[in-house]
């Protein structure tokens, strides 16, 4: 019976943004400059339809040098796991050469929202030392639809409390005409489909 189970799991980056990774800047200077990146490739990705309309990159906190870049997978993968932060600082791991991306390391996770209840855990377990968010708030689950969970009220307060510096609100109303669009899209794609809402960040 047991000869079904599966043993392994691959989550990889979709195409277009493979393709595109050697055109990528090695570094980005400032906080706009890589949330601007974030937005690009999160607006790209529903649109190429392998996941939701989130974006992530783990850089350098010092230079900006850019050490990883992730997407929200969900679809394409088949994993709910599958999200933006998690492809982000899975890769910066892989790439690096370990599990805890603090060791010896200032690196900085930048995101177009905070983080989902489950990624909130996997930016505290990765050892990175900054989280930049564009906002947080209830705008992103009333455009868009998607169920972030539970995640604390004083969630940046544990971040600052664990030694991950939180800044949010850099290029906020960018991140809000991403999760627009996508909202105003899939609107008509699951009405039409008669699917219903979505219940969490596919
Ligand atoms: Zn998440």
């Amino acid at each position: 019976m047991a000869d079904g189970l599966a043993t392994s799991v691959t989550l990889s980056l979709p195409e277009w943004l493979i393709a595109e990774i050697s055109a990528l800047p090695d570094a980005l200077a400032t906080p706009e400059e890589q949330m601007a990146l974030v937005h690009r490739l999160a607006d790209r990705n529903w649109r190429e339809g392998g996941g939701g309309p989130f974006a992530a990159i783990v850089v350098d906190s010092a230079t900006g040098a850019l050490v990883s870049v992730g997407v929200n997978v969900v679809l394409d993968t088949g994993i709910s796991a599958g999200h933006a932060e998690v492809m982000a600082l899975a890769l910066a791991q892989r790439r690096l050469g370990t599990w805890d991306l603090g060791d010896g390391r200032d690196l900085t996770l930048v995101v177009n929202w905070r983080p989902c209840v489950q990624c909130y855990g996997a930016t505290l377990w990765s050892g990175v030392r900054r989280l930049v968010v564009a906002g947080e708030g209830p705008e992103l689950e009333e455009l868009t639809r998607f169920d972030e969970g539970p995640v604390v009220d004083d969630w940046a307060a544990q971040f600052e409390a664990r030694g991950i510096a939180v800044t949010s609100d850099v290029l906020r109303d960018e991140a809000l005409a991403v999760y627009r669009a996508y909202g105003d899209s899939t609107s008509t794609v699951y009405n039409a489909r008669g699917t219903g809402p979505v219940e969490s960040r596919p």
